[in-house]
């Protein structure tokens, strides 16, 4: 673990900050919803899902081939409303520690996440986000997702900050590992007390220096 000075947090925000947007729990209770077959659907969404989450294609399309490729008796604002509704704020105490962060001034926030466009927009816009984070690296602006790593690696150049003093926070091992290979420190988030003490570990606080 680093002991120089930090200077940047990336943060992932589902399973973080807020719920999945849109994964496997979320898909289960929207489907379950509006009485859909999952295994049908699962393997439509398997095959859009990632140049939605890219930016590539639009929710509109997206669903077109999940869910409305045949008559519905529900309408696709409908259904749309029911997957904004997944997104809750999952750890207050996480909020509140990247609240108190960002009002420190002290370091450069900026999300780092994996979401479809429409998703991601809602959420930020819902959970007042741009309070928090000046950007917004998600795959549906970058082009590219996590773990890849070009999309960690497109993140600093645009920062233009140094790996070492950049930590990067996650809930999954595969994305944590990834950032990792690039030298970027990392925390894989497990619960907030976890995830407090090894910001502090990093010298990382939002006290006065
Ligand atoms: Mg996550």
């Amino acid at each position: 673990m680093a002991t120089g000075k930090i200077s940047t947090l990336l943060w992932d925000c589902g399973g973080v900050l807020l719920t999945n947007g849109w994964d496997h729990r979320e898909r289960a209770a929207v489907l379950s919803k509006f009485s859909l077959d999952p295994k049908a659907f699962e393997q439509r969404h398997l095959e859009v899902n990632d140049p939605w989450e890219k930016g590539e294609i639009s929710i509109e399309q997206y669903l077109e081939r999940t869910v409305f490729y045949t008559a519905r008796d529900f309408s696709m604002p409908q259904f749309v409303a029911a997957m904004q509704a997944q997104s809750v704020i999952l750890y207050a105490e996480n909020l509140r520690a990247v609240e108190e962060l960002a009002a420190s001034k002290k370091y450069r926030m900026a999300l780092l996440n994996n979401e479809a466009r429409e998703l991601n927009d809602y959420r930020i816009q819902t959970f007042g986000l741009k309070r928090y984070f000046f950007s917004f690296f998600s795959s549906c602006y970058m082009g590219q997702r996590k773990p890849e790593p070009d999309i960690f690696r497109r993140a600093l150049d645009i920062v233009q900050c140094d790996p070492a003093a950049t930590i990067f926070i996650d809930d999954r091992k595969e994305n944590v590992e990834a950032a990792s290979r690039l030298g970027i420190q990392t925390i894989q988030m497990q619960t907030p007390a976890q995830l407090r003490d090894e910001l502090r570990r990093f010298g990382v606080s939002a006290e006065p220096a």
